[in-house]
């Protein structure tokens, strides 16, 4: 059974977690800490409901397949369908932002891409995506201007900007949704700014977004 997301104060969502809709490569600096182009058009994956946990109880990562990587990634929870959307509908249907973590196994990423093959496996398998809570988009200042940040036992490890982003949010959004109709209950991560790198079991992980902050842990294994 997948995980369910929640609001901020612990209420649930009244929609069931549905896909996660990923973009790869959307901030500059973090295109170039891995050697890759800006992309002219938004990388998308998906990932499916079964990669989503709760980042507030301890989760496993895999320790059998090289490197796992922590990419940070604010998330919009979609409470609207978007087909074919025009700029306008896209922040209409944000019903609540929070932060997606976007796990990734790096060399066996690597391998798959050098190799041409598709990488889920890298990126969408049980447990890839710990979320945290949702706030409300009511509830929240200007969304052009969110920032949030990834702590990593204490240490400032990820710093990431709306503003920075290559392809806004609106750009997002209506990209997605000439190629997949997402549907309330949809996560969309909007990639992740630079500083990723490999988790270990027990790290502690605190996230940030505008005023709100969650704390999460990798669990301990073996
Ligand atoms: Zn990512």
């Amino acid at each position: 059974m997948s995980h369910q997301p929640r609001w901020r104060d612990g209420n649930a969502i009244p929609w069931p977690l549905g896909k996660i809709l990923c973009v790869g490569r959307n901030y500059a600096e973090h295109a170039r800490e891995l050697g890759n182009p800006q992309p002219a058009e938004p990388i998308l994956f998906l990932k499916p409901a079964t990669a989503a946990v709760d980042f507030e109880r301890p989760w496993p990562i895999p320790t059998d397949r090289g490197a796992c990587h922590v990419e940070t990634e604010l998330a919009l929870l979609i409470g609207q369908p978007l087909c074919w959307a025009d700029a306008a509908q896209t922040w209409a249907a944000i019903a609540g932002y929070g932060i997606g973590l976007d796990l990734t196994l790096r060399e066996l990423q690597n391998r798959l891409k050098q190799a041409g093959h598709p990488w889920e496996v890298a990126k969408a398998f049980d447990g890839s995506c710990p979320l945290t809570p949702f706030i409300p988009a009511a509830e929240l200042g200007d969304p052009t201007q969110l920032r949030f940040t990834l702590e990593l036992n204490g240490r400032l490890q990820q710093r990431g900007e709306v503003t920075q982003m290559l392809f806004s949010i609106p750009q997002l959004l209506q990209t997605m949704s000439h190629h997949f109709t997402l549907l309330p209950g949809d996560v969309v991560l909007t990639g992740t700014p630079a500083g990723v790198t490999a988790l270990q079991p027990g790290d502690r992980l605190q996230v940030t977004l505008a005023n709100a902050q969650w704390q999460g842990q990798v669990a301990e294994t073996g």
